[in-house]
């Protein structure tokens, strides 16, 4: 089933706020045994649909391609491949999305995709495609209505766009936009944003989104803090801008690896708390392929029931340690 028939009808019936979970593929076998260990465990508090990630330039291609299979037909939960096209040739676009059609999985997240490691620049392909938007295109072109096509969005605008002072021009922020607009026109139905944690500078972006005709689903990518080092990477490489008050909370904590989670989880909680009052009822945590803080911050919403996640892991969040 497509993911975007899900969220209509789960928002259509009762207004219910639901969730998706990120994972990525592990590099070993044994990794990816405990990924699907973990995976069962969390698909029992039933999110709307998982999504795998899919290697810059298909260096995971194989791996991607088997977990998607057995998340769709052993774990049985909707699942969405992550697809990049840049630094691929079609035929190995095309392989992937029929080996998902035959399948059965309908949702794909069309993307351009980064260099791959080591590289500073992707590179087109002979006949390739050089983005997300020709990707969107072809899949629509080729196969029809089969796949619901989501893609990303960028509440800062793209990191290619952000300059030295850490903020995009107006102009690029715009053009930005203008170009989601042609991937939602192309035919993506909804659209998963990169992660933030400026709440407001989100609530605009969408809000800016509906101002230029874009109307369907834009979801939250929110990433829990799991250790400061590595939020400190990735807001670094995705060139995210950090509020003060975030830097300041994890600065006397930022050795203790247990507090910052607990913190991580409360501060994930406040801003879909945030998000979900502005009427967004639909939250896509990156889950880094860990449950604890995924789980910690949908059982503070009351969105998953606390006595499945008692069952399921031996460990609970701390309960209002931190408050806003
Ligand atoms: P595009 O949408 O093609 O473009 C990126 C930016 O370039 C645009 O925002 C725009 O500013 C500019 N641009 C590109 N083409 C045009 C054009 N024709 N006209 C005007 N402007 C243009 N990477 C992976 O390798 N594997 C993954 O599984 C993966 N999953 C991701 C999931 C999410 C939700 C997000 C937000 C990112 C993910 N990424 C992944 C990272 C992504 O591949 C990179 O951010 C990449 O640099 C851009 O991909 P894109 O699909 O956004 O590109």
């Amino acid at each position: 089933m497509k993911v975007i028939d899900k969220i209509r009808g789960a928002s259509g019936n009762d207004g219910r706020t639901v969730f998706s979970f990120e994972f990525f593929p592990p590099k070993t076998e044994e990794g990816v045994e405990n990924l699907f260990e973990r995976m069962d465990r969390m698909v029992a508090h039933n999110p709307t649909f998982c999504d795998i990630t899919w290697g810059a330039g298909g260096s995971t291609a194989d791996v991607t391609l088997d977990i998607a299979n057995r998340m769709q037909n052993m774990i049985c939960v909707e699942t969405m491949m992550h697809l990049t096209c840049t630094n691929m040739p079609v035929e190995k676009i095309d392989h992937a999305l029929d080996t998902i059609k035959a399948n059965g999985i309908q949702n794909v997240l069309a993307l351009r995709g980064d260099p791959p490691h080591g590289q500073d620049k992707f590179v087109q392909v002979a006949g390739g495609f050089a983005c997300a938007l020709d990707l969107v295109q072809h899949i629509r072109a080729k196969y029809g209505d089969y796949f619901g096509i989501t893609v990303a969005g960028y509440p800062e605008a793209h990191p290619d766009m952000i300059q030295e002072d850490g903020s995009a021009t107006a102009e690029a922020y715009s053009n930005d936009l203008a170009y989601l607009k042609k991937k939602a026109d192309a035919g993506a139905d909804l659209i998963i944003t990169q992660l933030f944690y400026d709440t407001d500078i989100f609530l605009k972006f969408v809000d800016d989104c509906r101002q230029i005709g874009i109307t369907c689903p834009i979801v939250p990518g929110i990433m829990p803090i799991n250790n400061y080092k590595g939020f400190l990477r990735m807001t670094g490489f995705c060139k995210t801008k950090i509020p003060s008050e975030i830097l300041a909370a994890l600065d006397p904590i930022k050795d203790n690896e247990e507090a910052v989670r607990a913190y991580g989880i409360h501060l994930g909680t406040e801003m879909c708390k945030k998000i979900m009052a502005h009427g967004i009822k639909t939250l896509h945590l990156y889950t880094l392929n860990m449950e604890k803080s995924a789980l910690g911050i949908l059982m503070n919403l009351g969105l998953i029931e606390e006595s499945k996640v008692s069952r399921s892991l031996p460990w609970r969040p701390p309960a209002n340690v931190f408050r806003v």
